[in-house]
Order: structure tokens, then C-alpha cells, then sequence
């Protein structure tokens, strides 16, 4: 899934507290018009009922269309549609005033069930990745990496096209801090995220591995695409024009990087230390490089 901010995941969790709560009271209303007999809402009676509700309309808006793709997003849409559908069911026996089976009702009390377990596992899943970002740069920490880069190189394993990661350091950066202090220190760190993570695609994502040192996964990234990208991310931090808040000036930083393929032929933690000494090397012939391993 595309890579999304700190912002853009707290929207997502906020909707699904607000959906969360507004079906708890609709549910609390259908209730009612079902025991007492009192006329239904008309959006509840629509063939499209599920796109009518709240949520519903959420999951047409820009916002929605971020984790649209998403697979457990996939599967509460599905979960809170065919809620919809059985709840229609019930209502239009009630009003032809039919006896409503037990086996329609069961299969909505289901369906309500399996919906709030959806509604559940996507905000759990949420909320962890927003616990899982780095406070400073918005960045993802180290603690999913090693998972993520298991899941790549087994993949490889398998025959599918090898991910390449990228090893990143800033250069000089104690000379920052030391001559303009830690505060723009940090700005730095966050305008470097910005630089890196608009060179890269939806799918690729972005570790703080500590200090001033980033780790990027490109998935199914042969080597030579893996270079343009560490080309671009280069060219992208040294050309970014930081400015200074007290005298207007502004600072420029630079990178050096380390290319390095998540091959099926070695593990993954050598993958590291190989992109690691690329990006040694390239300290070594003089930083603002891109070397590969
Ligand atoms: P090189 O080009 O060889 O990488 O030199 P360098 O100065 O970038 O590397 P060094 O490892 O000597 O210094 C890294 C500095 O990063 C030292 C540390 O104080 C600073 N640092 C680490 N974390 C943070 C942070 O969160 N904020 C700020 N402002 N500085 C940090
Ligand atoms: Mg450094
Ligand atoms: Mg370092």
C-alpha cells in the first residue's frame, strides 16, 4: 500500500471511530423500527444503502481513495455491504409484513458481527503503523523492517522479482549541529525525509534506521532501476535549499548512498552490510555518491 503519512493514517483511524459509533446507532435504530414496527429510512430500503450511510459516502472521498486498494479495507467494504444487503432484507419483510426467518436474521446479527471485526483489525492495523513512525520525521522506525525485508527476500526466494534496498547517510551531519545547533539539526533530518520520500513510489517505503541514517526497500527493484532511484534521492538532498528561521539564510546538505539487491543467493542482514559498505564506500570516494554494491 502506498505509504502514507502520519496525518492520512490518523484520518483513516478517527473515520473508523466515527463509523464504529455511527453504526452502533443506527444499529440501535434499526432495532427499534424492527421490534416497534415504525417506518424505516429510506436510505436503509436503497439497493445502494451502504454507499448512503456515513461511512458510505467516506469511502467515495479522497480520503478513502488513499486505502482503497488496501486488503483489509477490501474486506470491511465487503463486510459492511453485505450488512447493508441482509438489513434491506429484514426491512422489506417487515414491511410486506412477513414473518422475518430466523435464518436472515442470524445472517445479518453475523454479518453486523463479522463488519465490527473488520472495523476492528483495520484500525489495529492502523493505529500500530502510527505508532511504528518516527516522532521527528514521520519516517517508519526500525521496528516492521526486518519483517518487511523477510517478506521481500522470500518472495525472491520464490521466483518473484527481487526487491533492492538503499542504504543512506547523511554527510558532515555533526558539522550541522555543530554549527547551527541541534534544532536545525532536526529540521534537517525532516527535510531529508521530505527529499527521499518524494522521489520514491507508492510501494516503497522508508526506515529510520537512527541518527541520520535511512534504509529505503524498493520491491521488485533490479539494481540498475534500484540506481536511477538512489540517483534521484542523491540529486534530491543536495539540491534542496533548507532554510534557516532566524536569518533567512539557508543550508544545503549531502548524501551518500549504498545500493544493495535483496537476492535470493545471500540473507538478508548480508544484504544490509553490503548496501552498508557501498555506502562506505562512497564516503570514501568522497560522499554525495551513489555507489553499488
Ligand atoms: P559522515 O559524513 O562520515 O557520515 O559524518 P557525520 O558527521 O554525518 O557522522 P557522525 O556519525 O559523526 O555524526 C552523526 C551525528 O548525528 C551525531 C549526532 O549528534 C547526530 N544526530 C543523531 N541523531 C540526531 C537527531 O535526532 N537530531 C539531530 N539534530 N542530530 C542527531
Ligand atoms: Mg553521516
Ligand atoms: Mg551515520
Amino acid at each position: 500500500m502506498q505509504s502514507l503519512t502520519r496525518d492520512q493514517l490518523q484520518s483513516v483511524v478517527n473515520e473508523i471511530d466515527r463509523a464504529t459509533e455511527k453504526h452502533q446507532s443506527w444499529y440501535e435504530s434499526l432495532l427499534r423500527v424492527l421490534i416497534c414496527h415504525l417506518p424505516p429510512q429510506e436510505n436503509d430500503l436503497a439497493v445502494d444503502a451502504e454507499q448512503r450511510c456515513l461511512f458510505g459516502q467516506w469511502c467515495n472521498s479522497p480520503d478513502a481513495g488513499l486505502i482503497i486498494e488496501h486488503e483489509t479495507f477490501k474486506a470491511l467494504a465487503r463486510a459492511h455491504k453485505n450488512m447493508h444487503d441482509s438489513c434491506r432484507m429484514l426491512l422489506e419483510h417487515m414491511i410486506q409484513r412477513q414473518m422475518i426467518p430466523v435464518e436472515l436474521l442470524d445472517s445479518f446479527t453475523a454479518e453486523l458481527a463479522d463488519m465490527r471485526v473488520q472495523f476492528e483489525s483495520l484500525r489495529h492495523e492502523f493505529s500500530e503503523r502510527i505508532s511504528n513512525l518516527d516522532p521527528l520525521t514521520g519516517a517508519n522506525t526500525r521496528a516492521g523492517l526486518m519483517a518487511i525485508l523477510n517478506k521481500e527476500h522470500s518472495l525472491s526466494v520464490r521466483g518473484y522479482p527481487s526487491a533492492s534496498i538503499l542504504m543512506i547517510d547523511l554527510d558532515y551531519f555533526k558539522s550541522v549541529n555543530d554549527t547551527y545547533g541541534h534544532s536545525v539539526g532536526d529540521k534537517v533530518l525532516v527535510s531529508t525525509v521530505e527529499s527521499i520520500q518524494k522521489t520514491l513510489r507508492p510501494y516503497d517505503s522508508l526506515y529510520r534506521l537512527g541518527g541520520e541514517e535511512f534504509l529505503v526497500c524498493l520491491p521488485s527493484t533490479d539494481m540498475e532501476q534500484a540506481s536511477i532511484i538512489a540517483e534521484r534521492i542523491r540529486e534530491s538532498i543536495s539540491t534542496t535549499h533548507i532554510k534557516l528561521e532566524q536569518n533567512k539564510q539557508s543550508i544545503r546538505v549531502t548524501a551518500s548512498l549504498g545500493v544493495a539487491s535483496l537476492c535470493p543467493e545471500r540473507n538478508v542482514v548480508d544484504s544490509i552490510e553490503l548496501a552498508d559498505k557501498a555506502m562506505y564506500l562512497a564516503k570514501q570516494e568522497g560522499r554525495d555518491l551513489v555507489k553499488v554494491a
